[in-house]
């Protein structure tokens, strides 16, 4: 049976924290393979996917700065840790006869393309998953706003936001059993009550562009595939809730 997409085309958002399994920091090539076999599962289904990975299993300009680095040079830094993982999820990905291309913010001819809009749209046509590196290549940005620039320059269909935990709550799951999940979710509430889904530039750019954020649980195998099945436990954070 052939479905039709909800979401055709995604930019899926990876911590950084997502490679690096149990391990306290750093890549894991299990869970880097782990996280690479659903991205494939999803592209078997008909879905147009390109990536942005996070650093923050190798280098967080913020946590640098304070501790006395200065904080550009620091930011660079952590855009750097994003292209090893970039480098990473490749490998995983190849490995799994995927095709991928890497393009990477910051220019580093002898390791992956640069960043160009043009060719990154037409690698995805050509059904290769993009995987962008290096954020947006400016410091005082995350991931989390490259992956929401990103995805308004791909023309995406929604960001899909991989984290820990399946969705949006009321209050902290762990900490309140009283907690219950959002199905679906407002730009302006998301961001009026301050909810750390994403920093609040990825979301209003998600909002000023109409591009919905899903959030959902990376860890449990199997989900991704679901959730743009719209079958799987997620909150939608959208212009209409
Ligand atoms: N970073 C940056 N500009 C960007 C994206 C990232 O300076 O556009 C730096 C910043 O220091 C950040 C680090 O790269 O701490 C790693 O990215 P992030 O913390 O967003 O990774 P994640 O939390 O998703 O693993």
């Amino acid at each position: 049976m052939t479905r039709t997409p909800a979401y055709r085309r995604i930019l899926l958002k990876l911590s950084g924290e997502a490679l690096m399994g149990d391990a306290p920091f750093g890549i894991n090539p299990e869970a880097t393979a782990r996280i690479a076999a659903e991205i494939a599962a999803a592209r078997a289904d008909g879905h147009e996917l390109c990536l942005v990975v996070g650093g923050g299993n190798i280098f967080r300009g913020l946590a640098a700065a304070a501790r006395g680095f200065d904080r550009a040079s620091a930011d660079y830094m952590g855009m750097l840790a994003t292209v090893m993982n970039a480098l990473a999820l490749q490998n995983a990905l190849e490995q799994q006869g995927v095709a991928t291309r890497v393009q990477s913010a910051i220019p580093m001819a002898s390791v992956c393309e640069p960043y160009i809009r043009r060719r990154a749209v037409r690698h995805m046509e050509k059904g290769r998953i993009v995987i962008f590196a290096a954020g947006t290549g400016n410091p005082f940005f995350t991931t989390d706003t490259a992956a929401a620039l990103r995805a308004a320059e791909m023309g995406c269909d929604a960001l899909f936001k991989g984290t820990s935990v399946d969705g949006i709550y009321t209050s902290d799951p762990k900490l309140d059993p009283k907690a219950t999940r959002y199905p679906v979710i407002s730009f302006d509430k998301v961001l009026n009550d301050n909810l750390k889904v994403m920093d609040s530039a990825a979301v209003a750019l998600c909002r000023d562009n109409g591009i919905p954020i899903v959030v959902f649980n990376i860890r449990e195998p199997g989900n991704l595939r679901r959730v743009l099945a719209g079958e799987g436990r997620a909150t939608v954070v959208s212009q209409a809730a």
